[in-house]
């Protein structure tokens, strides 16, 4: 598989075109990114630590008929996905309230969401990815009546597979976003899961061993996504 050039840059990640148009490479940089790119830095061994974390978790998630984009890790920082059309929203499942949920509707963090939160938000950072819900999707044309049905059943199926899988390893999953691509005339999940874009506690003592850890400056970041990896049996 030959790398060619760059097709999009993003905060975390660029993505490369190969010799087969169905197929890019996704290259996970150092890069850590908070409140719409405003705090930014470069942490090392992050690039690889979730580029692995992310092919793991995506073969489980394949595994248990979760289809998405991923195909193979090609090296430490690089993997090949198929070429997807991202839609512009971001999907996210909430287990226990947190984050911008207790913000915006005065809810106290850790209150258990049984069965768990669905949401939309338009991804913009202009507009820090503002919340909408599904007639906005199909007001302005960001998706169709069936991709929005797709990606919540998909979305919730996710968290079916991944819930256990954390608790197992002694994790609470709180939250986490996804998002979408079509791919010929199916909608695939596409970009990636990794401790950057979820919510994860010690089941026990609700440490946080997420991006939070950044957010929040506090720090051992990589290294708590490595505890996170260790935990699960992601092969780093
Ligand atoms: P919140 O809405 O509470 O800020 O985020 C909910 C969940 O989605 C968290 O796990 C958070 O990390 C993830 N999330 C929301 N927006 C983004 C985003 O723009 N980028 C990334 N990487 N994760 C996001």
């Amino acid at each position: 598989m030959e790398k060619r050039n760059e097709l999009y840059s993003g905060k975390v990640k660029t993505i490369y075109a190969t010799d087969d148009k169905k197929k890019v490479i996704m290259h996970f940089r150092d890069d850590a990114t908070a409140f719409d790119g405003v705090k930014h830095e470069k942490l090392q061994r992050k690039g690889m630590v979730n580029n692995h974390f992310n092919a793991f978790i995506m073969e489980k998630l394949a595994a248990a008929g979760v289809g998405n984009h991923f195909e193979k890790v090609l090296n430490d920082n690089d993997s090949l996905v198929k070429h997807l059309d991202m839609l512009p929203l971001e999907c996210i499942v909430r287990n226990i309230a947190a984050g911008s949920l207790c913000r915006r509707y005065g809810i106290k963090e850790g209150l258990e969401l049984n069965p768990p939160l669905y949401e939309l938000c338009y991804k913009s950072d202009e507009l820090h990815d503002p919340f909408i819900n599904e007639c906005h999707a199909r007001a302005f044309d960001w998706a169709s009546d069936e991709e929005l049905v797709v990606m919540q059943q998909q979305s919730i199926a996710v968290n079916n597979v991944l819930k256990p899988l954390f608790l197992e390893a002694g994790m609470l999953l709180v939250d986490y976003k996804l998002e979408f691509g079509r791919f010929g005339g199916e909608i695939l999940l596409g970009d990636e899961f990794t401790p950057d874009g979820c919510r994860v506690w010690d089941a026990e003592t609700r440490e946080i061993l997420d991006k939070d850890r950044f957010r929040k400056d506090m720090g051992d970041v990589v290294e708590s996504y490595e505890i996170i990896a260790k935990r699960l049996g992601v092969g780093i």
